[in-house]
């Protein structure tokens, strides 16, 4: 899934960098490099490269991030990549479908 890009500035990922213990797991688990670590806290450092899949968020193990999973284009995405065919995701938005 190299070069992924979501719609810009859609998803729905957070992050509380209060909460963060700089464990480094979402780094681990994010498929897009969404993450990296600086002065021992993650930050987002390419939020728009995030498909909102939900691994990091089930992995922190402080719970210092959310994130929506499968809603939207993220979810069009991967109905597409399952079935191999036209799924529709409703948006309407002119960069979708
Ligand atoms: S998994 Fe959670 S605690 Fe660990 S670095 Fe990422 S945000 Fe911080
Ligand atoms: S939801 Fe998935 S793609 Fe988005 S930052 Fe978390 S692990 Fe990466």
């Amino acid at each position: 899934m190299k070069g992924f890009r979501y719609l810009k500035n859609v998803a729905t990922l957070k992050l509380d960098s209060d909460v963060c213990i700089g464990c480094g797991m979402c780094m681990n688990v994010c498929p897009h490099r969404v993450f990296r670590i600086d002065a021992k806290k993650a930050e987002i450092a390419d939020k728009d490269a995030c498909m909102e899949c939900g691994a990091c968020a089930i992995n922190c193990p402080v719970k210092a991030l959310s994130v929506t999973p499968g809603v939207g284009c993220a979810s069009y995405i991967l109905q597409t990549w399952v079935k191999k065919d036209k799924a529709a995701c409703g948006c309407g938005g002119a960069e979708c479908c």
